[in-house]
């Protein structure tokens, strides 16, 4: 059974149910006259057993079981209470939510009260359309309604019943224009006091219908008709199942938080009834509203709980619908692995009777979790699918909405002829509204799918840009903007390489503020980076531009010059030598220049490794600041030798 079945066939059957019970329990306190109409038209005792299966079902059955056995034991038994029992019995097993059972409850009785105008027989033609779903049946199901359909007076209780039949059966046909048109007609011609049972029923089952085709608004309005009716009368089992409607309208319409309160009062009504599915249903949608506001830890309780009832009660839809609401925290939480595992295993199975429009999301979803997996090529083919999808959806219902709207200008013909001019031309502006509001509702619909995908999209580009941002801030240093010393190591490697294989000259110089120290003592730490970051501009801007500088740490520069030989680096380290001089600073520096000591080397067939030809221009710094600094100085020899010094020093 899918949810949107479920949930639709609990609606009408609390509403049939609402309406025995409301019935029942008027006359019991007297606040209404009997009424004949939907109902058998039987004795007393029977009408108690009605009362009973609103109560308890499973009583009702054992009491109705002995009085079927008594009944069908006597010597002549009589067809009419034999037809009342069956459909008490048929009522019972409906709420209970044993169809099958139900229809052969039903079709025993059918075969006894054969005659249309019997009041017994509408009542067992209604619990029928409630509990018949398959193709054929349905169509059968709307045969035998026409007909009894056919010798009831236009207007009657009789009539408006098989017409809320009839309604029903044709919405599950997937007729929803035929279905509106019904259930309009039934809801109208139920206007005075007189009729409000089914004027109520209608409602309720209009406001179902509606609800499929994106009227939100105005199914809510006929949602709180049902509801007012239901706590007026104090029926909580349809109030519940009414506030839970009322709660899946509400998240329809993205006010997550009402329909929260509203599932919430349902729940509590459920619960109070022992009513551990309804308990689960309102559970699995407050578990979606949370979803949706973010509130994670308690959306996975309530989805826990559901998922626990649906998997004692075999509702595997309902399973697997709740497993991907677990499958949506999950990927909320960063375990997309667990999401995927998840989503594979529902859309492996989602079999064909899960809402088209609900499977489409499912791969929407895992699109999503395709993303985060960075496995792109699914990702895009779940995106493609759930376009695919949701296109079809969206067209059907499109050619749905044109028929529906024809369907309903001519149900308003005919009012009109009917000499209800005024009055249907105010109902005609009213539903010009619900039209515009409908098809607002569409366009938001539709908007919001290409938002979506323009959002996932949106999020693959950020995705890829925060990556090459990630990797260019792993590669440069802050302060300055140049390569850093890992960077700069790199850069060193490939060039020492470069220059190896094909015999070309390289040469690297460090480069050591003079006195840097004194720089940020005298004028402060900002000057002191002031400073660097002047000198990088400068060297940015003289060097060529196969050249590299990079901060090698502190005050400290490594400088790589591919192809430069020995005099032609020293050439390029003078001229940044006085470039330096141009570096002003504040008057607290007064006294103080910026200057640089910097020592080279170039690769000669000696040099092994990059770590030795920096050894080396490390060993030629040391004497240019040795020599009295601001100097620039290239290996040799002696440098070679009072290196070790150097290091010594350093230790
Ligand atoms: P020498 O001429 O011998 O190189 O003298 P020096 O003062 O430059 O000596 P030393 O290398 O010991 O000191 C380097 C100073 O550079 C110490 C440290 O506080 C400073 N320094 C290192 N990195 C930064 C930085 O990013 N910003 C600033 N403002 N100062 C830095
Ligand atoms: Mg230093
Ligand atoms: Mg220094």
């Amino acid at each position: 059974m899918s949810s949107s079945k479920y949930a639709e066939q609990r609606a009408c059957r609390a509403g049939i149910a609402g309406i025995l019970a409301t019935l029942l329990v008027s006359w019991l306190l007297g606040c209404r006259p009997a009424s004949a109409a939907c109902l058998p038209n039987v004795d007393p005792s029977i009408r108690a057993l009605q009362t009973l299966v609103d109560q308890d079902a499973n009583a009702a059955l054992k009491k109705v079981a002995a009085l079927l056995k008594a009944e069908l034991a006597s010597p002549v038994p009589n067809p009419q209470r034999l037809a009342s029992l069956y459909s008490v019995q048929g009522q019972a097993y409906s709420i209970l939510e044993l169809e099958s059972k139900a229809r052969d409850a039903v079709f025993k009785g059918l075969k006894l009260a054969t005659d249309n105008t019997d009041p017994v027989r509408i009542m067992l033609l209604s619990l029928y359309a409630e509990n018949v779903y398959d193709q054929a049946g349905i169509a059968a199901a709307v045969k035998t309604t026409e007909e009894a359909q056919a010798v009831q007076k236009r207007g009657s209780l009789e009539d408006i019943c098989l017409l809320i039949a009839r309604g029903l059966l044709q919405y599950r046909e997937d007729r929803q224009d035929l279905a509106i048109g019904s259930l309009s007609q039934a809801y109208r011609s139920s206007t005075t006091p007189a009729f409000a049972e089914p004027h109520i029923l209608a409602a309720g089952v209009l406001a179902t219908v509606l609800r499929g085709m994106g009227d939100y608004p105005q199914a809510l309005t006929l949602n709180q008709e049902a509801i007012d009716w239901d706590a007026a009368h104090h029926l909580p089992l349809a109030l519940s199942v009414d506030r839970f409607l009322r709660g899946r309208i509400l998240i329809l319409m993205q006010k997550y938080s009402q329909a929260i309160a509203e599932f919430d009062d349902a729940r509590k009504l459920s619960s109070s009834l022992n009513d551990s599915q309804g308990v689960a249903f309102s559970d699995v949608r407050v578990c979606e509203a949370r979803i949706e506001l973010g509130q994670l830890i308690k959306a996975r309780a309530s989805c826990e709980n559901a998922l626990f009832t649906f998997i004692a009660s075999r509702f595997s839809d309902e399973v697997k619908e709740t497993e991907a609401l677990l499958a949506r925290i999950d990927l909320a939480e960063g375990h997309p692995e667990k999401a995927l595992a998840t989503l594979n295993e529902v859309l492996d199975h989602s079999g064909t009777d899960v809402l088209p429009l609900r499977v489409a999301s499912l791969y929407q979803w895992r699109a999503r979790t395709n993303a985060a997996l960075h496995n792109y090529r699914d990702a895009y083919n779940d995106l493609a699918e759930y376009m695919r999808r949701y296109v079809a959806t969206n067209d059907s219902d499109r050619t749905k909405q044109a028929v529906a709207l024809r369907a309903r200008f001519e149900t308003d013909r005919e009012i009109e002829r009917n000499a209800l001019l005024k009055r249907e031309l105010d109902l005609s502006h009213e539903q010009s509204q619900r039209q515009a509001q409908q098809l607002r509702w569409n366009a938001i619909a539709s908007v919001s799918g290409v938002l979506v995908i323009a959002l996932l999209i949106y999020f693959l580009v950020t995705n890829l840009r925060f990556r090459q941002q990630l990797v260019r801030l792993a590669s440069q240093d802050g302060l300055t903007g140049l390569p850093n010393r890992r960077r700069t190591a790199e850069l060193a490697t490939d060039a020492l390489a470069a220059s190896t294989e094909f015999d070309t000259a390289l040469t690297l110089a460090i480069i050591d503020m003079d006195h840097f120290k004194f720089i940020n003592d005298r004028c402060g730490h900002a000057t002191g980076d002031y400073v660097l970051r002047e000198f990088a501009r400068l060297g940015r801007e003289s060097l060529r531009s196969v050249d590299v500088l990079g901060r090698w740490g502190g005050e400290e520069f490594l400088l790589i010059m591919p192809d430069a030989t020995a005099e032609v680096a020293i050439a390029t380290l003078e001229r940044l030598r006085t470039l330096v001089f141009a570096i002003t600073l504040p008057p607290s520096g007064a006294g103080l220049r910026v200057s640089l000591s910097a020592g080279l080397a170039s690769r000669d067939h000696q040099v092994r490794s990059l770590d030795e030809l920096i050894a080396r221009a490390d060993a030629a710094l040391y004497v240019a600041k040795n020599e009295g600094r601001d100097l620039v100085r290239v290996a040799d020899e002696k440098s070679l030798n009072a290196s070790g010094i150097r290091r010594l020093n350093r230790q």
